[in-house]
């Protein structure tokens, strides 16, 4: 896993009217991370991780704040530790030293959800629950993944309770802890994990930007797979298609760093307020977010996209 190039990772996605093979992996662009070297913010990165939100069909899992959630939480890990901060908690039986660094990765990573979305959305839903098991058999009874859960990092629930795998602090340096752990918690902050009827790169695409903005990596580097496309002159025009996020898609690992792309060019032309309002929006199913809060269409906006890629692309 750990040298091994991408590879599918089929893991299921619970989109309403059946399950989806949804294929997640991070690989690529950590290993990229890695090979630069240069980011002041993830610089040392590990070489691979991989993460996803498995989506439940009914309360099957409970988040939340409440002691009876986190206990119940707890039940699934003997001897399980409970780390309190005030926007986030940490309910985990792995060793105590990993458990102080997801800890602290944790509080980092809710930091840089409430700097996109606001202080008062994190704090609605604060203390964010997240479980850290130390085995994968505990991993997936908490609703972290399927048969495949060994390449998960990480999975939000609709409940919006983040499970942790146990592979993720000994395949990814804090840092990419922090990324990892970032993009989840917009997932939860936002109410992503089991969302239906959104296109898959708001919600990604919201998540991938929240949790790279801060590390000011340039888009050639957070997307590097995009980046040779782009440098070989094949143009993104529009976001990726739903299909693109499926494991029939020829490489769903693109669809995140499409989606990534297009939504930093969302923000960086509109700014950020209009960008949260139309995820917001866009999350709640409203048709016309799009135009609401950019006053103009996908397709419109095509050869500025392009222009925005290829200047991205050729900053590095
Ligand atoms: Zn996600």
């Amino acid at each position: 896993m750990i040298d091994e190039p991408a590879a599918a990772l089929p893991v299921r996605f619970d989109v309403g009217d059946g399950w989806l093979r949804q294929h997640v992996d991070r690989r690529l662009v950590l290993r990229a991370l890695l090979s630069m070297g240069a980011s002041p913010a993830l610089a040392g990165c590990a070489s691979s991780t991989t993460a996803t939100h498995r989506s439940w069909a009914s309360g099957s899992a409970t988040g939340g704040s409440g002691a009876t959630a986190t206990d119940r939480i707890a039940a699934r890990m003997p001897g399980a530790r409970v780390l309190h901060g005030s926007r986030v908690t940490l309910v985990g039986d792995v060793a105590a030293a990993q458990l102080q660094v997801l800890f602290t990765a944790a509080e980092r990573a809710v930091g840089w959800v409430s700097q996109v979305w606001g202080e008062p959305t994190v704090a609605a839903h604060a203390p964010l629950t997240l479980a850290a098991p130390k085995t994968l058999t505990e991993f997936r009874a908490l609703g972290g993944g399927t048969g495949e859960a060994g390449q998960i990092a990480a999975t939000t629930t609709p409940s919006r309770l983040i499970v942790i795998s146990p592979q993720l602090t000994t395949e990814v340096t804090a840092e990419g802890v922090v990324v990892v752990l970032a993009h989840e918690l917009t997932h939860a902050v936002l109410g992503q994990g089991g969302l239906t009827g959104v296109h898959h790169w708001v919600i990604e695409g919201s998540a991938e930007y929240t949790a790279y903005r801060p590390t000011g990596l340039g888009l050639a580097a957070a997307a590097p797979q995009l980046a040779t496309v782009v440098a070989k002159g094949q143009v993104p025009t529009g976001p990726p298609d739903d299909a693109e996020f499926s494991g029939s898609s020829a490489d769903p690992q693109q669809a995140y760093q499409y989606a990534y792309a297009y939504c930093l060019f969302l923000a960086d032309r509109f700014g950020l307020a209009a960008f949260t309002s139309f995820v917001r929006a866009a999350d709640a199913r409203s048709a016309d977010a799009f135009a609401s809060a950019f006053a103009t269409s996908i397709p419109r906006l095509s050869d500025a996209y392009a222009t925005f890629l290829r200047s991205r692309v050729r900053a590095g």
